[in-house]
């Protein structure tokens, strides 16, 4: 079945392809989505749509719509799945980069979380900062070698609250990573924390940070 005439039309529906899901729930077409490398698209069911997107290290399946006031034959899209597959990162990194975001004070700091995809190993990288005040922090991401995927983007607010600002906001819109912000830094203080899952243009907030300490209250 031809579902756009135009080329150009054809490929992005072929890039993101939509399936209806049938009675029984699954379909090899459906299978093949959701065991994706990387990739993204979209089922429909009886119960609503639901973006199916993978990377290397992410499965996401989100169900973005509820179904259909009419009656449809489809079967059900089912719960939503959020699973890291590279698994929770190392907690020696939790310390390592409150270090680092301690000794910026009073300025704001940032690290990125990268993971290799064949070696299954992670790495801290802290970026090259070409902007840094008590409330405002400029940065570049990582340029990225064979195999390495920017897993995690993690910035302070130094001492002050920690909350997704509008430019964290915008800075994070089109990607598709792990946010988390770290407050309330200082002598007197505890660290405060706030996750998100950014993907296919939201964000989704963690119920805790995923190190591996923290992995199984969340
Ligand atoms: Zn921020």
């Amino acid at each position: 079945m031809i579902l756009a005439a135009d080329p150009t039309a054809a490929a992005v529906l072929d890039a993101v392809p939509c399936y209806p899901v049938p009675p029984s729930g699954s379909s090899p077409a459906i299978d093949a989505l959701r065991a994706a490398r990387t990739g993204h698209g979209f089922i429909v069911g009886a119960d609503g749509m639901m973006l199916v997107l993978r990377r290397p290290w992410l499965e996401l399946d989100y169900r973005v719509t509820e179904g259909p006031e009419c009656h449809s034959p489809y079967g059900n899209v089912g719960p939503d799945v959020l699973v890291f597959r590279c698994g929770p990162f190392p907690d020696s990194f939790l310390k390592a980069i409150l270090q680092h975001f301690a000794e910026a004070m009073p300025n704001e700091a940032a690290a990125f979380i990268l993971w290799h995809e064949q070696t299954r190993t992670f790495r801290i990288e802290y970026p090259e900062i070409d902007a840094a005040t008590p409330s405002r922090l400029v940065y570049r991401p990582p340029v990225l070698g064979p195999g390495w995927h920017l897993v995690c983007d993690i910035h302070s607010h130094g001492a002050g609250a920690a909350f997704f600002s509008g430019t964290d906001d915008a800075d994070d819109a089109h990607s598709t990573k792990i946010a988390i912000v770290v407050g309330t830094l200082g002598l007197e203080s505890t660290p405060t924390f706030m996750a998100r899952l950014c993907a296919g243009g939201m964000f989704l907030t963690l119920p805790g940070l995923p190190f591996e300490d923290a992995y199984d209250a969340a």
